[in-house]
């Protein structure tokens, strides 16, 4: 025993005492690794990175979207259902510069100047959608009182109409999920008589809930979470 010591005091470079690293079992990932793997993620251009992944779900929805207008009757009200922040318009300069940490102040500063640049993958399907006559809807968690610089914004990027903008009432309940805020207003589009052929979000809490889109797609968001 003694001699392998010494022959790993040797070859290692250890001192007498010292002992080899014994990791933790089971220990998370650590947060400052995970964050330089986010920005990675975010500016590098292989088929597993942000902008990518973004592309192929648009891809995927604007398949869905073509095979929903082929199949329509004349008489069908088409709509695609469209959440705004990370799924339309993109909040990554905010999210970097807060190193990952929502700071309230900071993203109220950026929609009051209007500073988010539209998501070109979204745009696209946007367009596509407005071309072959199939109405917009936006749904938002963004409070109403930001309607104006929401619109503003979504205008200035591109987006240019759309059948309604949904943002979340003042007087809410304060339990009401985000699950029940969407849904609830999906619902108010199905009343309409509208048939909701696709509803793209980057969370799942954009997608779930009743009635549901025909076709939902969740892009990639690793960066927050909205349950
Ligand atoms: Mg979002």
């Amino acid at each position: 025993m003694r001699r392998i010591l010494l022959a790993l005091l040797l070859c290692c470079g250890l001192s007498e005492g010292q002992q080899a690293v014994a990791p933790v079992a089971g220990e998370p990932a650590n947060l400052g690794a995970m964050k330089a793997r986010l920005i990675q993620y975010h500016a590098c251009t292989e088929p597993d990175c942000y902008v990518p992944q973004m592309e192929r779900q648009a891809e995927l929805a604007s398949r869905f979207l073509k095979q929903s207008v082929a199949a329509a009757q004349p008489k069908d009200k088409l709509a695609l259902v469209l959440d705004i922040d990370e799924t339309s318009l993109s909040n990554w300069t905010v999210e970097l510069h807060d190193d990952f940490g929502y700071i309230h102040n900071d993203s109220d500063w950026c929609i009051a100047l209007h500073c988010s640049p539209a998501i070109p993958s979204t745009l696209r399907l946007f367009h596509e959608a407005t071309k072959a006559g199939v109405a917009v809807f936006f749904i938002t968690g963004r409070p109403e009182g930001q309607r104006a610089d929401t619109a503003a914004n979504l205008k200035a990027e591109g987006f240019d109409h759309w059948q309604e903008l949904y943002l979340r009432p003042a007087d809410h309940p304060k339990s009401q999920t985000t699950i029940e805020f969407k849904s609830g207003e999906r619902a108010k589009i199905v009343a309409q008589g509208y048939r909701i052929v696709l509803n793209v979000g980057d969370q799942l809490s954009d997608l779930q809930g009743e009635p549901q889109a025909e076709h939902s797609v969740k892009l990639p968001n690793p960066f927050y979470l909205i349950p």
